[in-house]
């Protein structure tokens, strides 16, 4: 048995949301107030090993941990060696990157070799306006070493028009200078981002127009559920683009999202979900071909819940 939607759209990967809280408050995502869910609501490391080793038995191959940011989740060290011993082909993470230092060794031995990692500027001052941390340095040199370590890591960027749209070419000189992958990411629609950042929205094909009156762009060719469409520039670099607003890829997407507190998704942009907490193993199959029929086949329009409480 698999999970297959009425759609032909086969469930691959699941989206796995350590917490909510966060080390940044970056102005798209949550406010500087911002409260958090009590941690004894979370899943446990051993409820998300039988959750995950039921859905690996429904065909799920691959887990990206996110958050908020899930390197502050006190004990990601257990949840790796949990999620080690499920037989999943792979396990990925998305971080801001501040602790990454801390976590190398960990996330070597349990093989979590590809590392999305969030920097929305290459200023140091920008980047404290946009994220309120003063962490420019550390991150940047984090992303460094990783690449350095052998981690495959692509480097995501929010662009925002008057925030840190200037920076667009010198991201493309950053991807053709250190071979990492940018990834420029549409503002989305979610959460906090409806209320005040609304105008800062740039489309992805802008930015393509932008980056072409400087280089050309050769069409990478990336599997079908990508969340990005990629290129390569004349100096070799790879930037792709994410553009969840203006081309959103709901036909393709072979995504599911779990909350730290339990909630299963069917996609980040619907606030409806099953609980899995307190249910036996039954109860959660049944939510499982339950949630077949949840996912959109069109993005849904503008979203109020928040990006870090879904997991981004
Ligand atoms: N804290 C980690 C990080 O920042 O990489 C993981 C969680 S974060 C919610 C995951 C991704 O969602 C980040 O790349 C972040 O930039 C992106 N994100 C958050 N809010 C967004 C929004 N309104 N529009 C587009 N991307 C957003
Ligand atoms: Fe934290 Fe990531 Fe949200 Fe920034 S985007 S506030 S790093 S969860």
């Amino acid at each position: 048995m698999s999970l297959i939607d009425s759609h032909g759209r086969q469930v691959r990967k699941l989206r796995l949301s350590l917490t909510d809280k966060c080390n940044l408050r970056c102005h798209y995502c949550m406010p500087v107030d911002q409260e958090f869910m009590d941690e004894g609501r979370y899943l446990t490391p051993s409820e998300i090993r039988q959750i995950m080793e039921e859905l690996v038995g429904l065909g799920v191959e691959e887990v990206r941990l996110t958050g908020g940011e899930p390197l502050v989740r006190k004990s990601f060290d257990l949840i790796l060696q949990e999620l080690s011993q499920v037989g999943l082909k792979k396990i990925s993470l998305t971080t801001n990157a501040i602790l990454l230092d801390k976590n190398f060794d960990l996330l070597q031995r349990y093989n979590v070799s590809s590392l999305n990692i969030s920097l929305d500027s290459l200023d140091p001052n920008n980047f404290k306006k946009i994220t309120h941390g003063d962490h420019f340095n550390r991150v940047y040199a984090n992303i460094l070493k990783a690449q350095e370590l052998g981690f495959q890591v692509k480097v995501n960027a929010v662009m925002m028009k008057g925030v840190n749209d200037h920076e667009l070419l010198n991201f493309v000189h950053f991807a053709e200078e250190t071979k990492i992958e940018v990834r420029f990411l549409e503002l989305m629609r979610i959460g906090y981002a409806c209320k005040e950042q609304k105008d800062q929205f740039i489309s992805a094909q802008e930015l393509i127009d932008r980056i072409k009156m400087k280089t050309s762009l050769r069409s990478v060719l990336l599997p079908k559920d990508s969340t990005s469409f990629n290129f390569m520039t004349d100096s070799n670099g790879q930037i792709g683009f994410i553009a969840s607003e203006s081309q959103a890829f709901c036909g393709q997407c072979s995504r599911w999202r779990l909350s730290a507190d339990g909630i299963l998704r069917a996609c980040l942009l619907k606030d409806d979900g099953r609980s899995l907490k307190n249910l036996n193993k039954a109860e959660r199959e049944s939510i499982y071909f339950e949630l077949l029929g949840m996912k959109p086949l069109m993005r849904p329009s503008e979203v109020s819940h928040d990006m870090n409480r879904i997991g981004g």
